[in-house]
This record gives C-alpha cells, structure tokens and sequence, in this order.
C-alpha cells in the first residue's frame, strides 16, 4: 500500500489532506517524496515561525534533549520559568500556565475567568461570551465559543454557559450583558480561521473598556496570531487595550506542542494547587526551543515582518483575479475570483504550499521567509489566481 493508501486506512479520516508526503525541509522549503521542492506559505498553519529545522531552535532543543526531556510538575525545571519570564516582560502579562496545544490554552482562560467570576460576583455569573465567526479550538467547550455553527453540528450539547456576539457592532454585547451575567469575554483581534480579519479598532476598544467598566475579565486568544505574526509580538498590542488574559500556542514552539495562557494582573493569582494542571504542560524541551525562537522575535524581525506584509499586500491587492486582500503581518488572507480551493490546488502543482481560510486563500509563511522566496511564491500565486497557468 502507499503512504494515501496506508492513511485512510488506519488514520482517522478527519483530514482533507493534499495528495503529496512531505519528507524533509530546511527554512522555507519543503521536498515530497519524489524531490518535488515547494516554498511553504503554510508553516503547518502558522507553527513553524522559523521555518524546518531552524538550526538554532534544533540546538536549543536538542541541548535539553540531552539533559532532561521531562519531570512532570511535581519539580522545578528551569525552561519553563525561563519562558514565563521572556512572555511576561515582552507581553506586561504576569503570570503563565503552560499546556499543550491552542484549545488547551482558551480552556485555562475559560476556568480562569469563570473562577474569578464566580468568586466575585457569585456562582450563577459563568457565561463566556465570544463572538461570531471566531474559532478558538475543537474540545467541547472551546467549541461552544467558537462562533461558527459548522463545527458544532452533531457534538451537542456542548459547554453550557456560552454566548456569541457580532465581531462588528458593540451593542449585541450591550444588549446581551441587560439579560446575562458575564463571566468573560474571549476574543481573536484577528479572526484567522473565519478568514483572516482583523477586528475594528473602534469596535475593540469599545468591548475593551465595556469589560474593564464591569470588571469583566477581557481574555484575546494570540493562539494563531500571537508571536510575532501579525507584525506585533501579539496582535492586542495593535490596540489601545490590555487584556486580563492572552492564550497563545502556534508559533510559540515552532513546531513542537505547547500552549500558554498568559495571566494579567487581575486573574494571576485566581487559580491556587489543584485548580488546574497538564501532564506535559511546560515540557522542559518544547520550552527551550520556545524560549530561542522567542527572544529572535524582537523589533528588528517584526519591522521586516511588517515590510513583507506591506510587499504582500501591494502585490497581490489590485492583481488580476484577486477581489481583496486582508490581515496583519504574515497573517494574509486573499479573496479571489476564482474559488480559492482550486488555486491552492493549482498553487501546489506549481510549487507553492498555501491554506485557506473560509473562502479565502491564506498565507502564514515563515516569519524570516527570505525575500526572494517571498517574492517567487507571489509570483506564482499571481498567476494562478490570474490563470496565467
Ligand atoms: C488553531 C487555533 C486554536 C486551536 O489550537 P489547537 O492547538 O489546534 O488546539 C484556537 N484558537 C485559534 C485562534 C486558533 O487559530
């Protein structure tokens, strides 16, 4: 059997994926099995941030590799102070839990704030509101605060005690907040997987001040758009706000499985001994890798990711067959003429690795993409959606 026969055989069939076996890769290149070579515009949606095998990263990891590769949190091990440490002086955030994945990071927002909540303003104050359109993750209750109704079909009931509101119009939150008792808000300020937008300002800020009038905790999920993506080392920076709680997970361990919920001032000593925990959460390896990747996202990478952003963006904007162009940073969606699941297609025969997001072509390349690969993967993807090939 080969390697699509051997899949549908015994991986679980939740995945569309692309007929080709990636083998091996350096930055931004990727090979498949027959030495077909492709530039990734995907970083396995957004992990990667230095690309394949970032010689630095594999140092950092395999250093600790070599020392110890895990403890549990029954003791202390240095790479995981060392990474709350570097998150906290960069973000202003205080305090850090660390589990595994994005779903697993909005799941600790979630406790945190339905907790603080509770203890404030009594047990019956628990619904989490978010808004429509968002995706924030595939358990049950970070299902039930994706805004998006496709992803719920079948798996009801999910969490109860969620909510969604308009991403655009402040008043259904107003209006919401008369009948319910709000526990939290959680919010992407870039929808990624509902196609790359990104949130108003007005609109934000709105929300923001809302929830810092009513001492409603205000948590931003930066799972996809965190860690330098979106030009800023997370996104909420591009707002005049300061969220109690931000998740991240992504980009943070460039490739390695790791997520972070960020506390603020507000919420850092909610949760006491036994309130939460992970078995692999802080995992000393993934955390030594996170920490290199981490103190490189500095001023200087995020100015070139905004420069790339602002090339993207001026190429691809008023480029035959493309209707617009949106997102921040290297966080790119592009809405064609033509369907969008059909270039991709095309794109991958002609060498280009992309996503989709909804209807949209999206791009989350490699934060340090070299420029003349930036330049040859948008080129190609030009004239796929013109159809020049
Ligand atoms: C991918 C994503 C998640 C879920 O992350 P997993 O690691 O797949 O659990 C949550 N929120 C956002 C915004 C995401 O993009």
């Amino acid at each position: 059997m080969n390697f699509q026969e051997l899949d549908k055989k015994y991986i679980a069939g939740t995945y569309n994926r692309f007929p080709i076996e990636i083998v091996r890769g350096k930055g931004s290149i990727v090979y498949d099995i027959e030495g077909k070579r492709y530039i990734d515009m995907g970083s396995g949606i957004g992990v990667t941030a230095f690309g394949i095998a970032d010689d630095e990263w594999k140092k950092a990891v395999t250093d600790q590799l070599d020392k110890v590769q895990h403890m549990s949190n029954l003791y202390y091990t240095m790479p995981d102070i060392e990474l709350a440490k570097i998150l906290c002086e960069k973000s202003g955030m205080k305090k850090v839990f660390f589990g595994n994945s994005g779903a697993e990071a909005n799941e600790c927002a979630v406790k945190l704030a339905r907790k603080y909540s509770a203890e404030k303003k009594g047990e019956d104050c628990y619904t989490i509101v978010s808004l429509k359109n968002s995706f924030h993750g595939r358990t049950l209750t970070t299902l039930a605060a994706t805004g998006q109704d496709n992803f719920h079909k079948l798996f009801k009931p999910l969490t109860p005690g969620f909510e969604t509101v308009s991403s655009s119009d402040a008043n259904e939150l107003y209006q919401l907040a008369e009948k319910t008792k709000i526990a939290g808000i959680l919010i992407e300020c870039i929808q990624g997987e509902g196609g790359v937008n990104a949130l108003d300002k007005d609109f934000v800020e709105a929300i923001y001040k809302f929830a810092n009038e009513n001492d409603i905790p205000f948590m931003v999920d930066e799972v996809q758009s965190g860690n330098g993506r979106s030009g800023f080392f997370y996104s909420y920076m591009n707002y005049e706000i300061k969220p109690d709680a931000v998740t991240t997970a992504k980009g943070l361990g460039g490739g390695l499985p790791i997520g972070a919920c960020l506390m603020g001032e507000k919420l850092q000593n909610v949760l006491g001994p036994g309130d939460h925990g992970s078995t692999f959460g802080g995992n000393p390896v993934v955390c030594a890798g996170a920490i290199n990747l981490v103190n490189r996202i500095d001023d200087k990478l995020l100015a070139e990711v905004r420069e790339k952003s602002v090339y993207i963006f001026s190429e691809l904007q008023n480029a035959k067959g493309v209707e617009s162009v949106s997102g921040a940073g290297l966080m790119i969606g592009i809405k064609t003429e033509k369907k969008a699941s059909d270039l991709i297609k095309k794109c991958m025969e002609k060498g280009v690795l992309c996503l989709s997001a909804k209807d949209k072509i999206r791009l989350l390349p490699a934060l340090n993409i070299p420029m003349p690969l930036l330049t040859e993967a948008v080129d190609i993807i030009k004239q796929v959606c013109a159809e020049e090939v």
